[in-house]
């Protein structure tokens, strides 16, 4: 019997080209996969009616009781598995069509070993152990193979039997009418979950699973340079799949944690110094202990001024790839002493007097360095430095 290619699109036999087209819009908009993930199959189906309704020689076939897609090599509503004809007009699974991991839309039982999920677990590093790399314990709870049973999840030398529920098809089906005529729905056997067969004396153990759960203690390395967020990958060490079937992988993440001086940015380092007044004006020069055990040189010039930058290259963390490393940041934040001493006071007043420069009132736009304007400064401020 061939398929109602019509009905699908739910026009009359005598529907102008303008009818089928609009038809379809209106029904693809409705279960575009996008919008309605669930109608997937339908959707298909729709685009399939007006594929073939579209096209007029297609068309002819079907208005001379044909079907243009029935046949050897015909590619139709996605070979389906129940034969064409039989069960009537339109094939519907409620499945996702293979992929993703779903139930195999009506491919028949997908058996009790399946593979094990992914797992992910968190460690945290200080920035030290990022920049060196660390070799870090973690702690798991995943399910692992069944040791009573070794997986197969039967007790002693019994054996899995066929599920008496679907007879090994691991599925359900059913024939619905509605608008759009006959309507098959298969849905996973609620008996065996899609195994298509039971174990009728399971292992005392694992209840017939094959796996349990365990807590194991893992070593992983973490390579130097890892940024928070990413992840490292150990494979096999996930969840073992039900069955027993084959581990999933284990993911790790990293977070880093905090530090007391250094703040990082991707491969570079920013800290803050601060400089007595005098050695802003005079130039010194710090030695600032990084990671990686190294010493950056912070040379500050003669009239540094407040919140002056000095970049230090090579004496920030190595990039993860390369080991190349970026650079330290260190901001400078000049400080006026709170007291004076009487020598300090009558040294300072000479300074004054030898300088003689001005109080001033600065312009809000002014854009000279250092003593910025307002405006500048709020700017500045919104950017965020
Ligand atoms: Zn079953
Ligand atoms: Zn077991």
């Amino acid at each position: 019997m061939a398929r109602d290619y019509y009905g699908t699109l739910g026009v009359s036999r005598g529907a102008t080209d303008q009818e089928i087209k609009r038809a379809y819009r209106k029904l693809a908009r409705e279960l575009h996969p996008d919008v309605n993930p669930d109608e997937e199959d339908r959707f298909k189906e729709v685009t399939t009616a007006y594929e073939v309704l579209s096209d007029p020689e297609k068309r002819r076939v079907v208005d001379a009781g044909g079907d243009p897609l029935a046949g050897p090599g015909a590619g139709g509503f996605g070979g389906d598995p129940f034969g064409s004809g039989g069960l009537g007009d339109i094939f519907q699974t409620f499945f996702g069509g293979g992929g993703g991991g779903g139930f195999g839309g009506g491919r028949g039982p997908r058996g009790r070993v399946r593979p094990g999920e992914a797992a992910l677990v968190g460690v945290t590093l200080d920035l030290d152990e990022i920049a060196e790399g660390a070799r870090k314990e973690i702690t798991v709870d995943t399910a692992v193979l069944c040791d009573s049973c070794t997986g197969s999840g039967t007790r002693g030398d019994s054996k899995p039997v066929t599920c008496g529920t679907c007879k090994g098809a691991g599925e359900i089906q059913a024939v619905q009418r509605s608008f759009l005529g006959q309507v098959m729905t298969v849905r996973e056997c609620p008996e065996c979950r899609g195994a298509g067969e039971t174990i009728p004396d399971p292992c005392l153990k694992c209840g017939g699973d094959g796996r349990v759960r365990s807590r194991r203690t893992l070593t992983v390395k973490i390579p130097a340079g890892v940024q928070e967020g990413m992840r490292v990958r150990l494979t096999g060490q996930g969840e073992v799949g039900p069955g027993g079937g084959p581990a999933g992988d284990l993911y790790v993440e990293v977070s880093e944690a905090s530090d007391d001086v250094f703040v990082r940015d991707a491969d570079d380092l920013h800290c803050t110094v601060r400089v007595p007044m005098v050695d802003a004006a005079l130039g010194t020069e710090i030695e600032v202990p990084t990671v990686l055990g190294s010493v950056a040189t912070v040379t500050v010039a003669p009239g540094t001024q407040p919140g002056a930058v000095v970049k230090v290259r090579g004496h920030g963390m190595p990039h993860l790839n390369t080991g190349m490393r970026g650079d330290l940041h260190a901001h400078l934040d000049v400080v006026v002493p709170r007291r004076l001493d009487a020598i300090q006071t009558e040294l300072l007043t000479g300074l004054r007097e030898a300088i003689d420069d001005d109080v001033e009132l600065v312009s809000a736009t002014s854009k000279s360095a250092g003593s910025g304007g307002l405006f500048s400064k709020l700017r500045n401020a919104f950017a965020g430095r």
